[in-house]
C-alpha cells in the first residue's frame, strides 16, 4: 500500500513532511504536480488496476518537464523542484526546510493555441531566476523538452530589473514577444534585446503562433 496513500495511512511515515536533512521522510508532494498526479495515478488508482496505470511516455514527458521547474536552495544548495504550487509564504526546501530567499523565481504556467484565440493550459511550468534561459522548446507550440539542451540557442533570458522591482524576460532571437495585464490594457512589445515585465497575473504571447505563459504569484 502507498505510503502517502490519501485515505489508508497505515503506512504513513511519522515524520512525513518534515525536512529530509532533519530526518524526515520526503513526499512526493515535493515533486512538481505532473509528477505528483502520476504517482497518484501509479500507486492508488493503479494498484490494483494495470489500466489505470500512466505510460512510460507520460512519465517521460513529467520528467522531462521537471528540468524547467527545478531552483537552488540558497542554504543547503542542493538543486529541487520548486514548490511553486504552494502559498509564497509556505514555500520551502524539501531537504533543510529553508524558504526560499525574496524574490522568488519567476513561475510561467504554459499555454497552447488550440484554435484561433482559444488557449488551453499545458502540463508545463517554467520556474525563472535572475539569469536563467529561456529555451525555444519552452517557447514555441507543440514542442517538448528535448533529451538535451547543449547547444541549443536560448530564445530568451532573465534578468532582475531593480529599477521596476521585477523580473524582465530578455528577448534573445528575432521574434516579437508581448505581455499584457488580464484586461488587455497595457500591453508591450519586445523584440530582439528588449525585455518584458513580469507582472504577476499578466499573460506573455511568445510570437504570433507560439505558446503563451500567464505569470503566477
Ligand atoms: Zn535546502
Amino acid at each position: 500500500m502507498f505510503s502517502e496513500h490519501p485515505t489508508d495511512t497505515r503506512n504513513r511515515p511519522g515524520a512525513l513532511g518534515i525536512p529530509l536533512f532533519e530526518r524526515g521522510a520526503l513526499s512526493h508532494r515535493a515533486l512538481p504536480l505532473s509528477l505528483q498526479a502520476l504517482t497518484q495515478k501509479a500507486l492508488v488508482q493503479g494498484l490494483l488496476d494495470p489500466n489505470q496505470r500512466p505510460a512510460s511516455r507520460e512519465w517521460a514527458d513529467a520528467l522531462g518537464n521537471t528540468l524547467d521547474e527545478l531552483f537552488p536552495c540558497s542554504r543547503c544548495k542542493q538543486i529541487v523542484p520548486f514548490p511553486s504550487w504552494e502559498a509564497p509564504q509556505e514555500r520551502r526546501c524539501p531537504l533543510c526546510g529553508a524558504s526560499f530567499p525574496r524574490p522568488h523565481p519567476a513561475v510561467l504556467q504554459l499555454y497552447e493555441e488550440r484554435g484561433r484565440g482559444n488557449f488551453v493550459a499545458i502540463e508545463r511550468r517554467v520556474v525563472l531566476g535572475n539569469g536563467f534561459r529561456v529555451y525555444p522548446d519552452v517557447v514555441n507550440a507543440g514542442q517538448a523538452v528535448p533529451l538535451s539542451r547543449r547547444g541549443v540557442a536560448p530564445a530568451g533570458h532573465m534578468e532582475w530589473d531593480g529599477v521596476r522591482g521585477c523580473y524582465a524576460l530578455v528577448l534573445d532571437t528575432d521574434s516579437e514577444w508581448t505581455v499584457r495585464s488580464p484586461d488587455g490594457s497595457g500591453r508591450i512589445l519586445a523584440t530582439r534585446g528588449k525585455g518584458l515585465p513580469l507582472v504577476v497575473g499578466h499573460y506573455v504571447r511568445f510570437g504570433d503562433g507560439g505558446r503563451m505563459g500567464i505569470v503566477l504569484p
